[in-house]
């Protein structure tokens, strides 16, 4: 359907190599993007750039560290130079360390804050020249369900992530004058890397999650394709500065 055709809209999804990113990489590359994928580590970009080049032929991997100012720069840049233009930016990169409040230490609180929120602000910042060139621009950013609630494991994690929401409605208030959107998807529990691990190391955390998923299943990343086509077609022109939970009902159970 045309509403929802991204054929000549070029997106740029962070730590996009796995995980949620790379399902929103797919889901926009079949619906007709050219998509640039960005991460750290080579062999994971490599790996998830073979997948995309099975959708389309109009796909690639550039690696940056996106707390890295002069890096948030170079992907946009090496994206505009490689596709022509951006008018789609993912802000999913993101990292989670299960502390304690008292035993989190202020190294890794800022790295936590860093990855998961100053990265947005400054890759959304490094995007916008590119986006008023190109007459409108869609910016996702990926938020989670410790944007609504949070533990005693979170401090810094639910920092980030409520303050991604913030920092949604504020970018979306700012730039809705210049035909850009901006919104977050805010995933439940998803099977990825990040989650594998703690799925590993906390002894009934896979139950629990089937048991408190209204779906009664754990998300995959293919759950993400759906959603960043929407946000990043003309379908969602009018659509701004929200927070949509993808989380088969996780959030809406009282
Ligand atoms: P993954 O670990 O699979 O993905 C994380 C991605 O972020 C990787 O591609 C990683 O690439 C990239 N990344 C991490 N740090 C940096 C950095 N400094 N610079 C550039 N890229 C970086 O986990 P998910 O797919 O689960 O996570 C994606 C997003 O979804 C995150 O923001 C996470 O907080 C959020 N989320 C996930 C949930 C879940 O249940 N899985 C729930 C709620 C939110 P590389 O290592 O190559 O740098």
């Amino acid at each position: 359907m045309k509403l929802f055709d991204l054929t000549g809209r070029v997106a740029l999804v962070t730590g996009g190599n796995g995980g949620i990113g790379l399902g929103m990489a797919e889901g926009l590359a079949a619906a007709g993007a050219a998509v640039m994928i960005s991460g750290r580590n080579r062999a994971k970009n490599e790996a998830a750039l073979a997948r995309l080049k099975e959708l389309t032929p109009h796909a690639d991997a550039v690696e940056a560290d996106v707390t890295r100012e002069a890096d948030c720069h170079a992907m946009i840049e090496r994206t505009v130079a490689r596709f022509g233009s951006l008018t789609v930016l993912a802000n999913n990169a993101g990292t989670n360390i299960r502390k304690r409040p008292e035993e989190l230490s202020l190294a890794e609180w800022r790295t936590i804050i860093e990855t998961n929120l100053t990265s947005a602000f400054m890759a959304s910042q490094a995007a916008y020249p590119a986006m008023r060139h190109a007459g409108f621009g869609k910016i996702i950013n990926t938020g989670s369900m410790m944007s609504i609630f949070a533990t005693g494991f979170h401090a810094a994690y639910a920092a980030s992530k409520g303050g991604i929401v913030q920092f949604t409605k504020a970018l979306a208030t700012g730039w809705a004058r210049e035909n850009i959107q901006v919104n977050a998807v805010l995933p439940g529990w998803i099977d990825t890397e990040l989650t594998r691990a703690a799925r590993r190391d906390l002894a009934g955390l896979h139950e629990r999650v089937l048991a408190r998923t209204p779906a009664g299943r754990w998300g995959e990343p293919g759950d993400f394709a759906g959603i960043a086509v929407f946000l990043a077609s003309a379908a969602s022109d009018f659509v701004t500065g929200t927070a949509i939970p993808v989380d088969g009902g996780y959030a809406s159970l009282g």
